[in-house]
């Protein structure tokens, strides 16, 4: 994957009120960085985060990844995963869905789901050696469109709406993925953006079709621009108990609905049957 491209940062003029400029302008911030997750990095851990960023494979994976656990150790999965195998072989993996499962339970258990992800793993796997020649890259090569990739994105198993807007976010702001369309992109409808679009009255009622409308409303041409950014005001500073409201981003244009809440459904729902192959939950 290539370096961020800055070139494919989008200025526009501010839209949706005072709190969605300074949204906005956070996400383009963040865009000029090239932000990875948290800062320039997936993970806290260097040889991890490497994997990431060299291996579109370990990447994919890592979105699989991104579920019900801290954002840090999702991304850290695959080069975990790899070092309990010894490797991350897309043809090994498709026919040893067994060592892909132990590996993932450990002790330690790599995920909070140790059924289902492995599962994924090797469903992704044979769809990447069957459909993609092997090689992730070919999901969003060649200038594809961004509905074009989040389709392709949405086939494989343990991708949602959720995972896939994150996805395509990541891969125009930090990979420089050139990728047309971005007026078709969306925000993860993540727990943490919930709550940062509810009490910022970006919306009034929590719902996907409500946060995307709002999220194109502030920044029309890219609404992706403001994924990492809404996230990340969501974690830092807009926690569900004691909002650190003075310190955050948003903090000087922000209403401060601070008793607007949301439920992280989807990742309990997830825990309870581990067999929900098409996920809305949140990771931390
Ligand atoms: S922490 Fe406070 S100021 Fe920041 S987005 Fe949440 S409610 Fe608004």
């Amino acid at each position: 994957m290539s370096a961020p491209n800055a070139s494919s940062i989008r200025e526009g003029p501010p839209c949706g009120g005072v709190v969605g400029s300074a949204l906005r302008s956070f996400g383009e911030e963040l865009a000029r960085a090239g932000a990875a997750q948290s800062g320039d990095a997936f993970t806290d851990i260097p040889a991890a985060d490497e994997l990431i960023r060299t291996s579109p494979e370990a990447f994919l994976f890592g979105v699989l990844f991104t579920q019900g656990i801290p954002a840090e150790r999702a991304w850290a999965g695959p080069y975990l995963l790899r070092e309990r195998l010894g490797h991350l072989d897309l043809v090994r993996l498709a026919a040893s869905p067994d060592q892909t499962a132990a590996a993932v339970a450990g002790p330690p258990a790599l995920h909070r789901f140790i059924q289902t992800l492995p599962a994924w793993i090797t469903a992704a796997a044979r769809r990447l050696l069957d459909e993609y020649g092997g090689s992730a890259a070919r999901i969003w090569s060649g200038g594809a469109d961004v509905r074009e990739v989040t389709a392709r994105l949405l086939a494989f198993e343990g991708i949602g709406e959720k995972k896939a807007a994150m996805t395509v976010a990541i891969l125009a702001r930090h990979f420089g993925v050139p990728l047309a369309g971005a007026e078709h992109g969306g925000v993860a409808y993540d727990v943490h953006v919930r709550r940062v679009f509810l009490r910022t009255g970006l919306v009034e009622a929590d719902s996907p079709r409500a946060v995307q409308d709002a999220a194109r409303g502030v920044c029309p041409e890219s609404p992706g621009t403001l994924d990492l950014a809404t996230w990340l005001v969501g974690r830092e500073w807009c926690r569900p108990r004691d909002p650190a409201c003075d310190a955050c981003r948003l903090g000087g244009v922000c209403p401060r609905h601070v008793d607007r809440n949301v439920e992280g459904v989807g990742a309990r729902r997830a825990q309870s049957s581990e067999r929900n192959s098409r996920p809305e939950s949140s990771f931390g």
